[in-house]
């Protein structure tokens, strides 16, 4: 199955997904795996374990499961239909980074490592460390038929971990890391399979690919520009590679957006130049932390993954999404026109965080991204995609409600603009009435701007109100209730960015601003002090 299919396609065409961080509705995984079988894809990559969750109750540690898990069943009935489908499920354990889903737990908490916030790691040079991966990796690679395990080991942290600099004494900063990556992949050997991992590592220390294992499949992600001498340099160091792109990371939200799409076809070119072509198994598109996405937003770029990885070349966008939504809607090409414009122009997660502004700092960086026009310019042509795709949503033949995940998609890219739109227009009345109280003006005249500028205000908090509530019966849709990353107010870190969250303090900021404003306003009419407010 590793093999290159003739006609350049890649013999590996996956797509990865992550429950770990946002575990959907059980039925959505098995509705994917048609869509990417319908698509030409053959791989899914299952994350299942990370900082945030362990989406699999084990017979061996049941105590890791998170809330919504997979039990054994439910994830053999997922691979069993993924078989029908010619899809292999791999399954990914982080087996030392990301390892919260085990350090969290008082019975494990004393094999913790590295800082509180951030990267971190279960202690390799702990003494429990390793029997425990094993137990997990034996059940999990057991469990799952594939010839391949994936280990994780990206983004690991061991910080200032005493034991493992008493372990390492004076060799190279990698070699704990490296040693524990030889000792894991002993046990899914052992199992039988083949071992991937990540490839962040060994891209930033390249020493230790003259100790790894040649077998491991290293994969390779790439989110931004991409980078070939890396996966070059693995190439020659007799290593098997995959290239990851990503669908959705912390860089873009709502919907993959047009650096999403360029980063896609940009590394499929990558890899198709790269030698020995036997070596390069493919490509895996990976999907991470999509709570602060909407999830159907994502199905067309599940089609483009399909359509370019079948081909093993970049692939014109607009002509997939024609195709996409004639399959897929039973809609139009208009439909498939406006499905691809409308990701070309969708912000980035900078852009909404400062957009959808929750304190004075990001008000701030809402009112320079105004001033910069950025945003403001996509407006009319966000909303003209949108109109286009509500139409074509009421006369849709199939999967309806899907196709309105994307005009919704459209209606929030289009209120972070409206709402950046507005502050400027919020901001100038307001200066405007600083400028007559410089000028020695009486109450009256100054509050005719201030008044305008509330009025703006109210508005905002009106618009953002109804694009909230059509997300969260959106999240209701689509994903469970009960999920507690549907609301930001636990304190939880993970919800930071999660887009409802997100959206629901930008509303209750412009309550508390439009109501400290109203109050000053009526103070400034009895002698109060100006300026107030913004
Ligand atoms: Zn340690």
């Amino acid at each position: 199955m590793a093999r290159r299919k003739t006609g350049g396609g890649f013999g590996i065409r996956g797509i990865m997904v992550d429950p770990a961080r946002q575990g959907e509705r059980h039925e959505y995984y098995f509705e994917l795996l048609e869509l990417m079988a319908e698509w030409g894809l053959n791989t899914l990559w299952w994350h299942f374990a990370d900082d945030e969750g362990f989406m699999l109750k084990l017979r061996s540690h049941p105590e890791l499961a998170t809330p919504h898990a997979f039990s054994r069943t439910e994830i053999r009935d997922l691979i069993d239909r993924a078989a029908e489908l010619g899809i292999d499920v791999v399954p990914e354990v982080e087996s030392l980074g990301h390892g919260r889903y085990i350090t969290r737990l008082r019975k494990y908490r004393e094999l913790a490592d590295g800082p509180e916030i951030g990267f971190n790691a279960v202690c390799p040079s702990h003494p429990r460390t390793l029997p425990l991966l094993e137990e997990i990796i034996t059940e999990v690679a057991d469990l799952f038929p594939s010839p391949y395990f994936h280990a994780g080991l990206d983004e690991v942290d061991l910080g200032q971990c005493p034991r493992c600099r008493r372990r390492a004494r004076g060799r190279p900063r990698w070699w704990v890391y490296a040693q524990h990556v030889k000792a894991i992949h002993k046990v899914v050997r052992g199992r039988g399979k083949e071992m991937v991992m990540w490839a962040d590592h060994v891209e930033r220390a390249p020493g230790m690919l003259r100790v790894l294992p040649k077998d491991v499949v290293l994969a390779h992600w790439q989110y931004r520009q991409i980078r070939p001498e890396p996966i070059r340099r693995s190439l020659k160091a007799g290593f098997r590679v995959v290239g990851c792109p990503a669908l959705c990371r912390w860089g873009n939200m709502i919907a993959p957006n047009d650096a999403a799409y360029a980063n896609m076809n940009d590394m499929t070119a990558t890899l198709a130049k790269l030698r020995p072509a036997s070596a390069v198994l493919g490509g895996v598109n990976t999907c991470w932390t999509l709570w602060r996405g909407l999830r159907d937003a994502y199905q067309p770029a599940v089609a483009f993954t399909g359509e370019m990885f079948t081909a093993g070349r970049p692939v014109d966008g607009r002509r997939v999404m024609r195709r996409f939504a004639q399959t897929r809607y039973g809609a139009g090409a208009k439909a498939g026109d406006a499905i691809w414009r409308l990701q070309q122009a969708m912000p980035t997660q900078p852009e909404v965080a400062a957009a959808l502004f929750d304190s004075p700092t990001d008000m701030f960086s809402a009112l320079e991204l105004a001033g910069r026009g950025t945003l403001a310019e996509r407006a009319d042509s966000l909303a003209s995609f949108t109109a286009d795709l509500a139409e074509a949503a009421a006369g849709a033949r199939d999967n309806r409600a899907e196709l309105r995940a994307l005009v919704l998609a459209g209606r929030v890219a289009g209120l972070c603009c409206g709402q950046v739109d507005a502050l400027s227009r919020a901001v100038e009345r307001y200066r405007r009435a600083e400028d007559l109280n410089e000028l020695g003006a009486g109450v009256r005249m100054l509050s005719g701007p201030l008044r305008e500028a509330l009025k703006v205000l109210r508005a905002m908090r009106r618009n953002a109100a109804t694009v909230a509530r059509a997300v969260d019966r959106e999240w209701d849709r689509t994903r469970y209730g009960d999920d507690p990353k549907k609301s930001s107010f636990t304190g939880r870190r993970y919800s930071r960015d999660a887009l409802l969250p997100k959206l629901e303090r930008h509303e209750r900021f412009l309550g508390r601003l439009t109501e400290s404003m109203t109050e000053a306003l009526a103070a400034h009419r009895k002698g109060g002090a100006f300026p107030f407010g913004l």
